[in-house]
């Protein structure tokens, strides 16, 4: 008897072919998690599946599971929202990009996280549709970190336990996960990445704010720079290697890429 089918709501984080006609594909949904599925006839079935299986689409599936563990089968996929701009614009791409290389390296197959899944959804969703990409990804970082239990601590010093206030200078240490005030920093030996007042105040209140109201924040410049960087390292330290979608983001530097350039994925 043929495994029971069932439903869910999923974006598509990889595809890769297998043999003439299949398509595998690594999706993560609201009610399950992260998975990797088999779309059988995917290359060839124009109904079920054309345009439907890329990168970054945000799909109703029907799947079900085989009998003995393995891929789940992926029987049909209806489109909810393609998310086109991020294919076909180069600097979208690159930053779309990052939020989907942390999504691999944090999430294992079978984890569930609706927090994160809600999360990607926004970011991608703001990409789509022409907020400015690097102070999406800023807000999108801190609060994935906080999502997956790495919120980074932004109102005492991590050593003595001062206050964070505009008086004394803070660098955000990447080891500790957190602010360090100057003094704390200098005895350590580690410098860290120092943040303004108006960047730690910033990212005080991207931890703070509903999510719908996160673009409500002003980000100026500088401050994208500042706190993108110290996230970068941060990122780096908890799944300790590099982010290689970072080189990509680094070489489009401040451009909101407006054309329509389709992009190899
Ligand atoms: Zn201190």
């Amino acid at each position: 008897m043929p495994a029971r089918s069932y439903e869910v709501e999923a974006i598509v984080l990889a595809t890769r072919d297998h043999g003439e006609a299949d398509l595998i594909v690594t999706f993560f949904s609201l009610e399950r998690g992260r998975a990797t599925g088999i779309a059988k006839g995917a290359k060839r079935s124009k109904r079920r599946f054309v345009n439907k299986l890329e990168i970054f689409s945000f799909l109703h599936l029907t799947c079900s599971d085989p009998a003995g563990g393995g891929l789940v089968f992926i029987h049909e996929a209806d489109l909810h929202t393609p998310f086109l701009r991020l294919r076909t614009d180069p600097p979208r791409y690159a930053t779309a990009s990052v939020v989907r290389e942390f999504l691999l390296l944090a999430l294992r197959e079978g984890e569930r996280d609706e927090t994160v899944f809600r999360l990607t959804l926004w970011a991608l969703h703001g990409l789509d549709t022409g907020s400015q990409r690097l102070s999406l990804l800023l807000l999108y970082l801190l609060r994935f970190y906080s999502a997956i239990g790495y919120r980074p601590v932004l109102e005492v010093c991590l050593t003595c336990g001062i206050k964070v206030s505009p008086s004394h200078g803070f660098v955000f240490s990447h080891l500790g996960g957190g602010l360090v005030c100057a003094s704390c920093a200098a005895a350590s030996g580690h410098p860290g990445t120092r943040l303004s007042p108006g960047s730690i105040r910033l990212m005080q209140s991207a931890l703070e704010l509903p999510l719908q109201k996160l673009h409500r924040l002003k980000l100026t410049n500088a401050m994208r720079q500042e706190c993108l960087a110290a996230l970068h390292l941060y990122g780096r330290h908890l799944f300790q290697r590099d982010i290689h979608s970072w080189v990509m983001l680094d070489s489009f530097g401040n451009r909101d890429g407006t054309t329509a350039r389709p992009v190899q994925t």
